[in-house]
């Protein structure tokens, strides 16, 4: 239920409307819209008399949140959410540009990788240090020395840092080097993460799953925000579909219905989503045409030569081509790079 008080209650009166709210067992979650304290109350099952509550003193309207994804929904929070990342605040004007190799393989690598994105206008620094792989035979990330590696490039370069999280047990750790916390699309039902993602005082970068429908992913997305962390980021990043001359379907129709649906911010992984060097640039300025709040791009100086990844790898020069047609997009829709 979304109870909207009063404008201009005293903090004290709010505070103990909340507090009555809790001890009826729900969950409570508190956000401001236009001068109104606006409160989302959750909780399944609670037997509450909604009436009653209605009539409190300082209790304007309630308004039942009918999605399933209530914290996420722009019924509880209207407006867009801004998460601040390194120097972009991802879901205003600028656009988010995330940039860098699938895996972190080694010094030189990252170093050579985060020079190039950064001058071609990224802001923050991606690189896989744990790796979800399909054969457990391929490489699967460097552990806590990619995780040094990745924050020492990104921070002689100014940028932020966006890596995969793929366990519970390891959020503590990927947290203190990275700045976004990445869940990745093979991980978007494990709710334990989730949870544990939840908690951390971090943004998390929600990739859609590979099978999951827009509600799925929104409700995962509830799953973190309803723990208390709100910073969350959506990302498509493609879904499997009978096709197969690429590797996913880019999901286009994503950006617009989860724009409408929900406050939080999406941004596109076209890499991921079509899985072919050559389609990458034309997918990312359609997914930016299309509203998009940013893009994570697989970078990398010697693609043929990549640990993870490499066929779907854009050389630096590709890359730096496609941020300044980028920069022509988002001129033309009322944004920027
Ligand atoms: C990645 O970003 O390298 C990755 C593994 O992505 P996804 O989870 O979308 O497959
Ligand atoms: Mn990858």
């Amino acid at each position: 239920m979304l109870i909207l008080l009063r404008k201009g209650i005293p903090e004290g009166q709010a505070n103990d409307i909340a507090g009555r709210l809790r001890m009826f067992g729900l969950s409570v979650h508190r956000t401001e819209h236009e001068g109104q304290v606006r409160i989302g109350a959750v909780g399944d099952g609670v037997p509450v008399d909604w009436d009653r509550v209605r009539a409190w003193e300082g209790v304007d309207a309630l308004e039942k949140i009918r999605v399933p994804f209530k914290l996420a929904s722009r019924v509880f929070h209207p407006h867009d959410t801004l998460i601040t990342v390194g120097r972009c605040a991802v879901g205003s004007d600028q656009l988010s540009l995330m940039a860098g190799p699938c895996s972190v393989e080694g010094e030189e690598q990252a170093f050579t990788i985060a020079e190039a994105v950064s001058k071609a206008g990224a802001t923050a620094l991606r690189g896989g240090a744990y790796k979800p792989r399909t054969s457990p035979y391929s490489f699967r990330g460097l552990g806590e020395e990619g995780l040094k590696i990745l924050r020492r490039a990104a921070d002689a370069f100014g940028l932020a840092v966006v890596s995969e999280v793929l366990d519970t047990e390891l959020v503590p750790l990927v947290a203190r080097y990275a700045d976004v916390l990445q869940i990745g699309a093979r991980n978007m039902q494990n709710y334990a993460l989730l949870r544990a993602v939840g908690h951390a005082d971090k943004p998390v970068l929600l990739k859609r799953g590979l099978a999951a429908t827009i509600e799925e992913w929104l409700m995962s997305a509830e799953h973190v925000v309803s723990q208390g962390n709100a910073q969350v980021i959506l990302c498509e990043r493609g879904i499997r579909t009978f096709e197969t001359y690429t590797r996913n379907t880019l999901d286009l129709n994503a950006i617009p219905v989860v724009k409408e649906l929900s406050h939080l911010p999406v941004i596109v992984d076209p890499s991921h989503g079509t899985g072919i060097r050559n389609k990458v640039a034309p997918m990312a300025r359609a997914a930016i045409a299309a509203g998009a709040d940013g893009l994570i791009i697989e970078v990398h100086h010697d693609p043929d030569h990549a640990m993870s990844d490499g066929a779907q790898s854009l050389y630096p020069a590709q890359y730096d081509e496609l941020v300044s047609q980028i920069r022509t997009i988002a001129n033309a829709i009322g944004r920027r790079v």
